[in-house]
């Protein structure tokens, strides 16, 4: 439910209704802009007569939400949600691009591609450090080591860095360590991990499930603003369907159908949706026109060798090109990276 106040409506009359609202148990979000004021009402709504709240002092209007999610809805707070991670930031006028290698394999590699990937324009560097392999004889990551490596090109390039968490264990250690915990596609519905991602501060970036709809993906945001962490990012990085050619089937009519229903950021992976390194260029773009707040893309310095993804990741001299074309198509959609 959502109670939208008159304009003028005064500190005294909202702090009432909070009040009544609160003494039922139940949550209060509060969204101010400019000319609105909302009252989201987040929990067990049947228990609150519309009619009663309606005619109390300083209501414009109250209405139901249909939707499931509610601290991730529109309706509950309708300007777009900014992340700023130290001057780095995801939403609103900026394009924000996370780039860098599958696997955080060395100190060479995780720092060359550091380098490269920040003089091409990129905002955040990405590495995985513990990584959810589909065989268990795939090469696993390099774990802690990695975190450390990770932080070894932060310290060399000034990029924040993003990097994957699968188990609770590691939480307090990614809260210290790591600038955006990345939440991948097999976890997205590990509601046990989102709660506790929940009650810390850290920013997520929530990658979609490989067969998850958009309300799903968006009850597994609403898991972590449920606890209390509100910095959520989206990232579409293609859904799985009948097609084999590709390795998923990039959903960009994803972007605007998130944007018309939740203020959260979205961005695009475009090297796990297509799988193909000769496929993240063009839906790069596509993405940036469809109207995404951010890319993430991998880069590998020797991608023949690399210990995962090598067929999707690209080589810096082709990040290099891919920025080129990716900054004039933001340009054109009002973006700055
Ligand atoms: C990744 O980003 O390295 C990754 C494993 O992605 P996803 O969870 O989207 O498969
Ligand atoms: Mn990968």
């Amino acid at each position: 439910m959502i109670i939208i106040m008159k304009p003028k409506a005064s500190e005294e009359e909202i702090r009432k209704i909070k009040e009544i609202i609160e003494g039922k148990g139940l949550e209060v979000n509060l969204s101010k802009g400019d000319t609105y004021y909302i009252i989201g009402v987040v929990g067990d709504t049947s228990i609150i007569d519309p009619k009663k709240m309606q005619v109390l002092k300083g209501v414009d209007r109250v209405m139901k939400v249909q939707e499931p999610f509610k601290k991730a809805n529109r309706r509950f707070k309708p300007e777009d949600t900014v992340i700023d991670i130290n001057g780095s930031v995801i939403g609103g006028s900026r394009l924000g691009v996370m780039a860098g290698p599958c696997s955080v394999e060395s100190e060479e590699q995780i720092v060359e591609v550091a380098k490269r990937v920040k003089a091409a324009g990129a905002n955040f560097l990405r590495g995985g450090a513990f990584k959810p392999r589909t065989s268990p004889y795939s090469f696993q990551g390099l774990e802690l080591e990695g975190l450390k490596l990770l932080k070894t090109a932060k310290q060399e390039t000034g990029l924040p860095i993003v990097t994957e968490l699968m188990s609770t264990d590691y939480i307090d250690t990614f809260v210290e360590n790591v600038d955006v915990i990345q939440i991948g596609a097999r976890n997205m519905q590990n509601f046990d991990l989102l709660k506790q991602i929940g009650k810390t501060n850290k920013p997520i970036l929530l990658k979609r499930g490989l067969s998850a709809t958009i309300e799903e993906w968006l009850m597994s945001a609403e898991y972590i603003m449920a606890g209390g962490n509100e910095n959520v990012i989206l990232c579409e990085r293609g859904v799985r369907t009948f097609e084999t050619i590709t390795r998923n089937t990039l959903d960009l009519q994803a972007i605007p159908v998130i944007k018309r229903l939740s203020h959260l950021p979205i961005i695009i992976d475009p090297s796990h949706a297509g799988g193909y390194a000769y496929l993240v260029e063009p839906m790069a773009k596509a993405a940036v026109i469809a109207g995404s707040d951010g890319l993430m893309i991998e880069v590998h310095n020797d991608p023949e060798n690399a210990l995962s993804d090598g067929q999707q990741s690209l080589t810096p001299d082709q990040f290099d090109k891919l920025m080129d074309k990716v900054k004039v198509v933001a340009n054109m959609e009002g973006k700055e990276i």
